[in-house]
């Protein structure tokens, strides 16, 4: 459902994605990994339509991404989350998945927040509800986001992606900082959205967390794509363990 063709991204003399191909099949888990500074953020702007590659171009459901805005992306049913969780803290989980749903509206944030009608208002919380719950946070609807653990801060972005009804979620690095019992905790989420047949791409610099996940794995460094293939052949592929062991992590 997603495709990567020849993806270069320069920046300056910097080349920060280097003919980059990859593809996210339907239903499945891909885990794009690499060291730090292996352009893996890049490249996920490039697939999230963010940015735009100085060449090649990226597909999803065999359109292309360049040239649409975040809001028509969402509607194609492409999800994604930010690298750093952006809550309003005095808020409830409730609200701020809500604001997610808002973005699905025809209408502007602005306005959408200014002038809802009560009909819109109940249709917008009643969605969050709905994927509160499917999360599992449901015990915190009305709890403020602030007061959450970092993985339920985590989850709850997850929530609000997931009210634009994506067929197709993207997350950076969603384990970074969490403890062990709330990676597990997010893997198995991942793992449930899998079986309700959502194809999820992650970004992640966590080789643990993602060798029991995820379906396939492609790996970078320098820019470029190094390996790729079941989790257990590139965990043993001498190119891969170099590029992790000699990096300077
Ligand atoms: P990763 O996510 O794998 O750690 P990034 O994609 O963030 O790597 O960065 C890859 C390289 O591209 C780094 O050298 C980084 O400094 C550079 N880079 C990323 N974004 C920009 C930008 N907007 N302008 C200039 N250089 C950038
Ligand atoms: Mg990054």
């Amino acid at each position: 459902i997603l495709e990567a063709r020849n993806v270069t991204r320069k920046f300056g003399g910097l080349v920060a994605n280097n003919n980059m191909n990859l593809q996210v099949k339907a239903g499945e888990i891909l885990a794009l990994i690499g060291p730090n500074g292996a352009g893996k953020s890049t490249m996920f702007n490039q697939l999230s339509g963010v940015d735009t590659p100085t060449s090649g171009e990226v597909l999803f459901l065999g359109q292309p991404v360049a040239g649409k805005d975040s809001r028509q992306i969402a509607r194609m049913g492409m999800s994604r989350t930010f690298q750093h969780v952006k809550l309003l803290p005095t808020m409830s989980v409730l609200e701020n998945v809500a604001i997610g749903t808002h973005l699905r509206g025809g209408k502007g944030v602005l306005s959408a927040a200014w002038r809802l009608d009560r009909t819109e208002e109940a249709r917008l919380l009643k969605e969050a509800a709905r994927q509160i719950e499917r999360v599992g946070l449901g015990e915190f609807m009305h709890a403020e986001a602030g007061s959450l653990a970092l993985g339920q801060q985590r989850i709850l972005e997850i929530a609000r992606a997931l009210c634009a009804d994506p067929c197709l979620l993207l997350l950076d690095e969603p384990a970074a900082g969490l403890r062990h019992k709330e990676k597990q905790a997010l893997a198995d989420l991942l793992r449930k959205l899998r079986a309700e047949g959502l194809a999820t791409l992650i970004v992640e610099h966590d080789m643990d967390f993602v060798m029991n996940l995820v379906d396939r794995v492609v790996v970078m460094e320098f820019g470029q794509k190094i390996a790729e293939g079941l989790p257990d052949e590139v965990q043993q592929n001498p190119a891969v363990l170099e590029a992790y062991l000699g990096g300077v992590e």
